[in-house]
């Protein structure tokens, strides 16, 4: 099989090591093709995971002879690690633009942070979410009373939808929205400051999944008036194992732990009854019982740092011109479909999904690979029901993330993403 060079969606080597605001590890690598000889990997799945900036990777290595565990020790390792943790979650409350009293607690991931969340619902919460959804953002709410909003066509569609919904419910009851503030299927922008409006218009509140926004674009808590944000440090140019969720005490301090254990214990005694008695934490500690990840904090931090540093300005207005150009490389194959929700001119981050008609898309990104050393992620994208809209198939069609689906020549039920960002 051999596909043609216009459909890859590369930037050359030579333009990445020059254009790249950011530098990232593993620009470098190279990698064995299967029609002979090597080449320079292409990275462009950002989307799943972006590689460590240098800086990151640098600032880790220079803290590493100074590990130790946090909150816990009078030793001098001890303290600085407790330093560097609690900095860490300022310059995370700095980067996000929190309101004074948010909390910032650092968690696995996004979807740790949202389960977070979920089970820090009060009782009786409705929740409210579209089925456009990532799944991190579409299932960790199963145990509350969940309305499934209809994938709207116009980011004003989406208001209006949720506005309908919101004005049914229960009025005196809690309820939350969880929505996404870009897609990772599309890339496309949500509105996030009008769906937080009209949220609160009907006594709810919002969170916002920024996993593929944060890497992207500045995110102000206090601008988009949004109750809570989460994100990934692994998509966020730092490594695995870290995430966060920021925003509004109450809820989550009116809720039992996430893990019970130490750390989120302030004081536990046995009772009289032969029991045991905790009184627990209220800051973000409740929520973070067990040795923290101090790496994967320090690392989101400079990864925040060095963003902020680089200048979202800078970094959004190159971004928008790899978008362009990828998009009207694309353009000039006919048999390539971009999926989209909101239209051409919908504002977008760089994550531009596609099929190519007559070709099964796991076969065409396994090709990409082995043929020209470019990783693209082929799939569902853990978005299925936004996918199978966007491809017009039936909703109830079978097939997990990868797998191909449709033989060669047939139409595929999977979709190819591209995904790029401030490192590529
Ligand atoms: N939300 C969005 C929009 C995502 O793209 C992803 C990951 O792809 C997630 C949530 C989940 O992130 P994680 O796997 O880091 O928990």
């Amino acid at each position: 099989m051999s596909v043609t060079a216009t459909t890859a969606a590369a930037t050359p080597t030579a333009d990445r090591a020059v254009c790249a605001p950011l530098p990232v590890l593993g620009r470098d690598v190279t990698v064995p093709l299967v029609t002979g000889g090597d080449v320079t990997y292409a990275a462009l799945d950002y989307a799943a995971s972006a590689p460590a900036l240098q800086r990151v990777w640098d600032d880790v290595a220079a803290y590493a002879p100074y590990y130790g565990s946090v909150h816990r020790g009078a030793g001098y390792l001890s303290q600085l690690s407790t330093d560097l943790f609690e900095n860490a979650r300022r310059t995370v409350a700095e980067f996000l633009d929190c309101r004074p009293a948010d909390q910032v607690v650092f968690t696995r991931s996004t979807t740790d942070s949202l389960n977070l969340l979920a089970r820090a619902l009060p009782a009786g919460c409705q929740v409210f979410v579209f089925e456009t959804e990532h799944h991190a953002s579409l299932l960790p709410w199963r145990d509350a009373r969940v309305t499934f909003l209809d994938a709207p066509r116009t980011p004003r569609q989406a208001v209006e939808t949720l506005e309908r919904a919101l004005a049914d419910r229960d009025p005196h009851g809690p309820a939350l929205v969880c929505v996404t503030g870009a897609s990772n299927v599309t890339g496309e922008l949500w509105p996030v400051r009008e769906l937080a409006a009209a949220a609160h218009a009907h006594g709810a509140r919002i969170v916002l999944d920024a996993a593929q926004l944060a890497p992207h674009h500045p995110v102000s808590v206090r601008e988009l008036d949004v109750d809570w944000v989460a994100f990934s440090g692994h998509k966020l140019y730092a490594p695995f194992g870290s995430g966060v969720l920021a925003g509004r005490a109450d809820w989550l301090t009116a809720a039992d732990p996430y893990l019970a254990g130490g750390g989120a214990s302030r004081k536990v005694t046995r009772r009289e009854d032969g029991g045991v008695a905790v009184e627990w934490h209220e800051s973000a500690a409740r929520h973070e019982a067990g040795s923290p990840n101090v790496i994967g904090a320090y690392s989101i931090a400079s990864a925040c740092k060095a963003l902020t540093e680089a200048g979202f300005e800078t970094l959004v207005a190159r971004e928008r011109r790899l978008i362009d150009t990828v998009r009207a490389g694309l353009a000039e194959v006919p048999e390539v479909r971009i999926l989209s929700l909101f239209g051409d001119d919908a504002p977008r981050v760089g994550v531009i999904s596609f099929v190519v008609e007559g070709w099964n898309s796991s076969h065409f990104a396994a090709a990409l690979s082995a043929e020209y050393g470019i990783g693209v992620r082929d799939g569902l994208f853990c978005a299925h029901p936004l996918v199978r809209t966007l491809l017009g198939a039936d909703p109830g069609t079978q097939g997990e993330c990868g797998a191909p689906e449709a033989a060669p020549g047939e139409k595929s039920l999977n979709a190819i993403r591209v995904s790029f960002g401030a490192g590529t």
